[in-house]
């Protein structure tokens, strides 16, 4: 008898690959770059499963395409924003994330955007490159202490306490949160609640941690960013859309913040002459928060093992649903 077939949208860490290997025959789209609307809709004919990455839509279209064979999509990432959630529970199509296991190295990654911007490293780099390292300068790249800062996360879950413990455990930052809370294990007990103004008015530091949905599209507005210390500090990788790109560009132009850290933009990929990228005091990478090695072998793992199980029609390891 021939093996289900599923279509995998990437190529993925072999570790994935070798778990789905002996029960699935595989369809892997082998481009680094992801596959048009009209090749998904077509190599998804007739799947048992899909595993997609978060640049992938999987909306009612892809549903319909793949037809009544389709029982889970199993995204290699935590956030879905990319899945229509809905549609899958109405056709009874599991749905699969990854969570945890990219926790600590997303942290990581805002801990590293937070201090590259505060201590304006993209600059001082950008500097000694040009030759411009003259001499050592009293006034020269002054930026902002960590020790003792308040800082507000916004969207307390899995990552921003992971990013509160850096903060609080080693910089002996105050946090402030809106949205979540801290667990016992944490070490945050003094962490205080407040609602979102209140943190966008007291934070030096400000990181965003929440999932994009229609309630956190655009969070960061203008209006958000006005409320803003002058010297604050804003980080986001969680999702581009959660920041109005253009606002942020204002509030940096015109000082309304201090500087940005992003790992996410609206639109991905950023295009090169985005005017943020002008700015000094703007620093951006690719998307890469959960890029190390243990995090992309374990999200690696864990997709296989969801697509699996949703099309074995067992539980799956990890689902949002
Ligand atoms: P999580 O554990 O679900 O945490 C999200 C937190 O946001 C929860 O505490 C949730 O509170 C809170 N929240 C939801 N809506 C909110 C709102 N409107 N205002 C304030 N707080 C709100 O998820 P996670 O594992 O930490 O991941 C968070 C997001 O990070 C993901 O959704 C994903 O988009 C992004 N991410 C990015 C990368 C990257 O490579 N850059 C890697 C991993 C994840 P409740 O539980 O009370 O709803």
């Amino acid at each position: 008898m021939s093996q289900p077939r599923v279509f995998v949208a990437r190529a993925i860490p072999p570790i994935g690959l070798d778990l789905l290997r002996p029960h699935f025959e595989i369809d892997l789209w082998t481009d680094p770059l992801p596959p048009s609307r009209a090749t998904v809709l077509e190599r998804v004919q007739g799947c048992a499963g899909i595993l997609s990455l978060l640049t992938d839509t999987m909306d009612v279209d892809v549903m319909e395409a793949a037809g009544p064979t389709l029982r889970v999509i199993s995204n290699l990432a935590v956030g879905v924003n990319n899945i229509d959630l809905e549609a899958a529970q109405a056709r009874g199509i599991a749905v699969g994330h990854t969570p945890d296991v990219l926790t600590e190295s997303t942290a990581d990654l805002a801990f590293a955007l937070l201090i590259t911007a505060a201590r304006r490293m993209g600059e001082a780099t950008a500097a000694v490159k040009a030759g411009e390292w003259k001499t050592w300068d009293p006034l020269g790249f002054i930026g902002a202490d960590l020790m003792g800062a308040t800082l507000g996360v916004v969207g307390l879950g899995r990552i921003g306490r992971a990013f509160a413990r850096r903060c609080h455990g080693g910089w002996k930052m105050k946090v402030l949160y809106s949205g979540g809370r801290p667990q016992p294990e944490d070490g945050l007990d003094d962490a205080q609640a407040v609602d979102l103004d209140t943190l966008l008015e007291s934070s030096d530091f400000v990181s965003v941690h929440v999932p994009l949905t229609t309630k956190t599209r655009h969070l960061f507005d203008a209006k958000a960013f006005a409320k803003m210390k002058s010297s604050a500090v804003f980080v986001n990788t969680a999702r581009g859309p959660i920041h109005d790109q253009k606002a942020l560009y204002q509030a940096l132009v015109s000082g309304e913040i201090a500087a940005a850290g992003l790992d996410v933009t609206d639109p991905e990929p950023m295009d090169a002459t985005d005017p943020l990228l002008t700015l000094d005091n703007c620093i951006v990478v690719p998307h890469i928060g959960s890029g190390t090695r243990s995090s992309r072998d374990a999200m690696s793992r864990i997709a296989a093992e969801n697509l699996i199980a949703g099309v074995l029609g067992t539980t799956l390891p990890f689902s949002p649903l």
